[in-house]
């Protein structure tokens, strides 16, 4: 028979058919929805079935908590996106990059300072690096915040360990470190640095890196994220962090990964891009073309640019929406947002002010088709205004 399956948020009935009036659009979390489609293309070759006797040791047979084939995996296919270069790096495992957060900004402590190192970020930031740090914090280190007060004191980049997200959570912007001295630490995330989300300029040759899963294939709850670091001290107090924390990364969620991105890299390996990059675009371009109508709304601007990955010129197709409710009434965004049926997150969570939001694309087509209708609707009631 047919599967029963859970309906999406907006939907109701014994086929999910029948729409609910009024419902709102929920675009605030960051949930990668939007590749579920493409697993379902690949719904056999993905499968994976474990028998009871397999892989219950604590260790690989090379005595590792790592796998070496999903090592390789991971250093293919970043050749292939042409992302992130590999050779002369390490790698760490995580428990979705989030694991990872916490054992960058550990490693990159000094252990023998009088004053703990300062964690930094450029507004606007991904909360979490905040909710990480401080729940984590040891008398090493301890979150300051935004970068930019901290660039011209007296101990400019002597202690100072920064965050660099690129392309950034929220606004989607290419960023690179504020802080440059030698003795500088930067943790570059690049959670999103792939083409479905940002044209490729060249691969990133950072000293620490970071990775998800999450982000590149869609599968948020099968936590896994990498790290990619130059330093061998770095990596050892890495590895050691989540050693010790969670005795390496689940078996099975090692062996999940290997299974989804040996499909990724089936073929010619480009599959999941062009797809992953399409949808993102005709989101971005059905978005861009509601506000364009509009006066009230703002949206972020990221320029065309060349993609090495694409080999053309491409538009931005970025995770989010960076929206800007342009009148000073309207100082609290997510509220008007709210008022017209779309449920987004408050600019002040990333560090920024209550005149901003940001908005999921990435979520389920539904959830975008939803966004967009309420969107226009609230766009459209700004004539009758006026
Ligand atoms: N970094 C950034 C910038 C993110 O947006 C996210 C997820 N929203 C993460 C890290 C963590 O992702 P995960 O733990 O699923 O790998």
């Amino acid at each position: 028979g047919k599967p029963v399956c859970e309906c999406n948020t907006c939907y109701d009935g014994p086929d999910c058919s029948t729409y609910i009036p009024d419902c709102p659009a929920d675009a605030n979390s960051g949930d990668p929805m939007f590749l579920e489609p493409y697993w379902m293309q690949n719904a056999a070759s993905s499968a994976l079935v474990v028998t009871g006797w397999h892989r219950m040791s604590y260790i690989f047979s090379d005595h590792s908590y790592t796998s070496q084939e999903l090592e390789k995996s991971i250093r293919r296919l970043h050749s292939i996106a042409g992302n992130a270069v590999t050779e002369g790096k390490y790698i760490v495992f995580g428990t979705g990059s989030t694991q990872l957060l916490n054992a960058a900004v550990n490693a990159l402590s000094l252990y023998n300072s009088s004053t703990p190192s300062k964690v930094v970020v450029s507004i606007p930031f991904y909360p979490d690096y905040e909710v990480q740090t401080e729940l984590f914090a040891t008398e090493h280190y301890k979150f300051y915040g935004d970068a930019s007060l901290y660039k011209n004191s007296s101990d400019d980049s002597t202690n100072v360990i920064e965050f660099v997200t690129s392309p950034n959570n929220p606004d989607g912007k290419l960023r690179k470190a504020i802080f440059n001295g030698p003795s500088a630490r930067a943790i570059h995330d690049h959670a999103y640095n792939w083409p479905h989300f940002t044209a490729i300029p060249h691969p990133s040759d950072e000293d620490l890196m970071l990775f998800t899963l999450s982000k590149l294939t869609g599968h948020a709850g099968v936590r896994f994220g990498w790290a990619l670091i130059k330093d061998k001290t770095v990596y050892e107090r890495m590895s050691t962090y989540t050693n010790e924390n969670t005795f390496g990364v689940s078996r099975d969620i090692q062996l999940r990964a290997l299974k989804l991105l040996n499909v990724v890299l089936d073929g010619d390996g480009r599959s999941i891009f062009k797809y992953a990059y399409g949808t993102m675009r005709n989101r971005w371009e059905s978005l861009s073309k509601t506000v364009s109508l509009s006066t009230r709304f703002t949206i972020q601007d990221i320029s065309p640019s060349f993609c090495t990955f694409f080999q053309n010129v491409r538009g931005p197709s970025p995770a989010y929406a960076w929206l800007k409710c342009e009148r000073e009434e309207d100082d609290i965004c997510y509220k008007v947002l709210e008022s017209g049926g779309i449920l987004g997150r408050d600019g002040i969570l990333f560090g920024a002010s209550s005149q901003y939001v940001r908005l999921s694309l990435i979520k389920s087509q539904d959830d975008f088709d939803q966004l967009l209708q309420h969107l226009k609707k609230l766009v459209l009631q700004e004539d009758g205004a006026t």
